[in-house]
């Protein structure tokens, strides 16, 4: 049995029966072809998981790296990323080169290869903006398959790899197009205030990625200090008529417009109307400073977070007849 304490950001302890560090794609295939079938959680960053009971199978642990450019125009570069690459590093890395693209998306903690899982998003940017393919194995057969943008079904932290295909592939490498005369995109939340703030009138790639790790770091915990897996919740997107009932009752309810004639609602404002922000539950508690996040105060069992989470769902539900979905991957 291996201890899971420090394999997730939320700390808290699970026991995998067995836990295998992939480093490349020759070791995983060899590995399937070997070993008798059996079910196995891949784990990267253990950022987005909350383990409410122990996993059954064995734990791949990703590792598998390599950053290539593997085309390159005047205008653009195509790389590869091993998906055991560390996000933000590879984030530092563009920068360096000064290609945009993923600048927005700094900080966010995590692998390159869960980054399609939940088309990852921050700042008015998602993963699909830049992403061209992946290649992934699938467990059951070994067998290599490559995965178009249109294939992986992105939606908002949603992609195929939620869906159908839930725990059938390992993702082993991602591919993502970025710009070498990058436009920066500050439109959303703080950014353009930090960089007032700053007096940068003309910002770069690199100051956008400045002002989104300063504004990320005041808001959110580090869990490096207090457990997390950052957002625990989606943000719900109701129908017309549904918004149009709730901002009758409730004016001051903030939203903003969403595809297909839908109003996303920001999950936190509706947590923290019920009162939860800064609440606890023994030792799970509810961000003080972000409702929407979930935190271990020390030494909270998952099944304690989770019973947290299922009671905030429930006060949500009876207050604004809203179902909130859960974003963190409950084992
Ligand atoms: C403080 C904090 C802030 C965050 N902010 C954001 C944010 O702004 N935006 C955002 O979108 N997310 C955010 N997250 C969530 C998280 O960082 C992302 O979802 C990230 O992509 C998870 O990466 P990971 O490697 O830690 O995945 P893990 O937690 O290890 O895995 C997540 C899921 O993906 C599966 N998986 C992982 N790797 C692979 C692979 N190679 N192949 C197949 N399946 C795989 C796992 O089995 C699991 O189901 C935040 C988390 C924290 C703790």
């Amino acid at each position: 049995m291996t201890s899971l304490k420090t394999y997730n950001t939320f700390g808290v302890e699970a026991q995998a029966p067995e836990m295998l560090t992939i480093e490349s794609e020759d070791q995983l295939l060899e590995l399937l072809r070997t070993r008798a079938k059996r079910p196995y959680l891949i784990l990267g960053g253990g950022s987005n998981v909350l383990f409410r009971q122990s996993p059954s199978g064995a734990v791949l642990l990703n590792r598998i790296k390599g950053r290539v450019v593997v085309e390159e125009t005047t205008t653009e570069v195509t790389i590869g990323v091993g998906a055991g690459e560390n996000w933000h590093e590879l984030v530092l890395w563009t920068l360096e080169h000064n290609w945009g693209g993923l600048e927005n998306l700094s900080l966010i903690p995590g692998t390159v290869g869960a980054a399609p899982i939940q088309n990852i998003g921050a700042y008015g940017v998602e993963l699909k903006d830049t992403f061209v393919g992946l290649e992934a194995i699938e467990l059951r057969s070994g067998e290599e398959q490559v995965f178009s943008a249109e294939d992986c079904a992105f939606g908002y932290r949603d992609s195929y790899f939620k869906r159908a295909g839930r725990g059938k592939y390992f993702i082993t490498r991602v591919y993502l197009t970025l710009q070498k005369q990058p436009l920066v995109n500050i439109s959303y939340g703080a950014i353009k205030e930090v960089l007032q703030a700053a007096n940068i009138d003309q910002p770069t790639i690199q100051d956008v990625s400045k002002a989104v790790v300063k504004i990320r770091s005041s808001k959110l915990p580090d869990p490096a200090f207090i457990g997390n897996a950052g957002s625990f919740f989606k943000n719900p997107e109701l129908e017309a008529e549904q918004f149009t009932r709730l901002q009758a009752e409730y004016p001051q309810i903030p939203h903003f417009f969403a595809p297909a004639s839908r109003v996303k609602v920001p999950a936190g404002w509706l947590i923290e109307q019920c009162g939860w922000k800064g609440q606890r539950r023994g030792n799970a508690g509810c961000y003080d400073k972000q409702a929407l996040v979930l935190v271990n105060l020390g030494g909270a069992t998952g099944a304690e977070i989770w019973a947290l989470a299922q009671e905030i769902m429930e006060t949500v539900k009876m207050k604004f007849g809203v179902v909130l979905e859960v974003e963190v991957n409950v084992i």
